[in-house]
């Protein structure tokens, strides 16, 4: 069996040191390996800065947009491999790889049509010049220049494409080169991205690089005009965020971690109407897609205390006919946890919940076997939905993340108490208000707002055109404060200020405009 390869200053390269193996989590067959040591990180940073920065900084938007159609199709010309290498590595079904494999082709196209529309400049012109005396003799004009450095992204374990894909996708628009570190567990289906990239010759030498080895002392190479863009928990991204280096230089870091994203029943909502059924779909589509391991997953969900048994039951209902076991047999709609670790943090996780009041009232901490395995072989465990009778308690639910097939019910009385115990998440990715009174989603959503990145606000007339709050599009920001890491990813064009340097050009009007005029207007 290959061992998988890192691309470091234009060329591939096998690394030393004892191999690591990487796991069918359904099985616990070795599928792949890497060896972890023998990568020399500062010359790798360096050749990006050196190589890949000017050659991107020379391109037009246009020019880096028509660069990432090229990968967004040539990913999709290998969509079924890649999707087979997330059911064997990743423990994904075939539609839970889809959701990472189309989740990075999607995310690369949209921003390969933004690079079009901005057209034939190299920097961005941030709103209109400001005049800063009575005549327009004196103005200002900000403007967003690519960093003349490079991106370090280092992602979690649950989206191996996509988490590639779409920070690579805004960094290289934004005309910055990236450095990219998946977490090795899962890192086949990034490391096969990877080479699919390369052998399409869009890229300049220097643009893209991967490693697939150990961290190291990748980090301790940052300066000032890089950026570290960190995905995965809470825990290492505080760990990671204050590191000396970092610190010092003024390295721009943006932190997205785990969250307790909330999911609202307004107080009107009946059982069995349009609205019910999409919260019932949305919860329970979260907690067995991709067995639960989704950033964005409904973690709490907020009932009217006289509809929790009617809520209870419909879900437990639907939980029922999950069949968890091996992505590969026939009939399986939930797969395993990724990794060892994983069924361990997800084991221990509802046992925190259960300790501070919670009672798991469909599933539970244990393992379970799966379908298509040898018992005792597999990281599975059942969809697991637990319930909070007294909102007053269960206070780990509100602050320890379950990153598995897991979601609480806790009951509320009204608007205010649901904005106050969402707020006990201490900031969250994004929470769903689903009713059909405007008022109360209004109090809602406004109250939460502080708190969170996204907040989606669902009712009847969505039906039919709603595909959940899970799922992340380039269009919106993703991240949120606090808890969520306080970064924030995506959004468009917004994206891309995370790789550039705003700067307000001041001075005589017709000079600052000469200057400034061959920049694309945004905002
Ligand atoms: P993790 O254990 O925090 O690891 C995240 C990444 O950091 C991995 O690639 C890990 O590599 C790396 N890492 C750890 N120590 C490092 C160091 N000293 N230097 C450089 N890199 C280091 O998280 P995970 O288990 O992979 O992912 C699950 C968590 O991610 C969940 O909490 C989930 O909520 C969060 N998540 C958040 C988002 C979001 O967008 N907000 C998206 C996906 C996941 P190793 O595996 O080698 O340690």
């Amino acid at each position: 069996m290959e061992n998988l390869r890192s691309y470091l200053g234009g060329r591939w390269i096998v690394g030393s040191g004892d191999r690591v193996d990487l796991f069918n989590p359904a099985t616990e067959e070795v599928v792949a390996g890497l060896l972890p040591d023998g990568l020399d990180y500062a010359a790798a940073l360096t050749f990006a800065r050196a190589q890949g920065g000017p050659a991107l900084r020379s391109m037009t938007f246009a020019q880096r947009g028509a660069m990432l159609k090229t990968l967004a199709g040539a990913l999709h010309a290998h969509r079924d491999e890649l999707l087979d290498i997330g059911m064997l590595n990743g423990g994904n079904t075939r539609s839970d790889a889809k959701f990472d494999v189309d989740g990075a082709i999607g995310t690369l196209t949209y921003y390969a049509e933004l690079g079009a529309s901005l057209g034939d400049a190299r920097w961005l012109i941030d709103g209109p010049s400001v005049s800063l005396a009575r005549s327009s003799k004196v103005t200002a004009q900000h403007v967003l220049t690519p960093r003349v450095g490079v991106a370090v992204h280092v992602n979690a374990f649950n989206f191996p494409a996509w988490g590639l894909a779409e920070k690579a996708a805004v960094a290289l628009l934004a005309g910055v080169p990236v450095f990219a570190r998946p977490a090795p567990a899962t890192a086949w289906l990034a490391a096969r991205v990877m080479e699919i990239f390369v052998a399409t010759d869009a890229l300049p030498v220097g643009a893209l690089s991967l490693s697939v080895g150990a961290p190291g002392d990748l980090l301790d190479h940052l300066g000032p005009q890089d950026v570290f863009a960190f995905t995965g928990s809470g825990k290492t991204g505080a760990l990671l965020r204050g590191r000396p280096n970092l610190l010092a230089s003024g390295t721009h870091v943006n932190v997205e971690a785990d969250s307790l994203n909330g999911a609202v029943l307004g107080l009107d909502v009946e059982r069995g109407g349009d609205t019910w059924t999409l919260m019932v779909s949305d919860l329970v589509r979260d907690i067995t897609q991709k067995a639960g391991q989704k950033c964005t997953a409904i973690r709490r969900v907020l009932v009217p205390r006289e509809r929790l048994d009617d809520l209870e039951e419909d879900v437990l209902e639907r939980l029922a006919v999950v069949r968890t076991g091996d992505p590969r047999a026939t009939g399986v709609t939930m797969g395993p946890l990724a990794t060892a670790a994983q069924l361990e943090h997800v084991r221990t996780g509802l046992e925190r919940l259960i300790a501070s009041g919670a009672r798991a009232v469909g599933g539970g901490p244990g393992r379970i076997d799966g379908e298509g395995v040898a018992a005792g072989k597999g990281y599975f465990v059942a969809p697991t939905l637990l319930r909070v009778d007294d909102a007053a308690t269960g206070d780990a639910v509100h602050s320890h993340e379950v990153f598995g097939p897991s979601a609480t019910l806790i009951p509320y009385a009204s608007a205010g108490e649901a904005v106050a115990l969402l707020a006990r998440g201490g900031g969250g990715l994004v929470t769903s208000v689903y009713s059909e009174d405007r008022s109360f989603a209004a109090e809602v959503v406004m109250g939460t707002a502080p708190f969170h990145g996204r907040v989606t606000a669902v009712n009847a007339k969505v039906a039919g055109a709603w595909i959940g709050p899970g799922a992340v599009l380039p269009q919106l920001v993703h991240g949120g404060p606090g808890h969520a890491g306080g970064g924030e990813e995506l959004g468009g064009a917004r994206g891309l200020g995370l790789y550039l340097q705003r700067t307000a050009i001041q001075g005589y009007g017709p000079l600052v405009e000469f200057i400034t005029g061959a920049g694309t207007r945004v905002g």
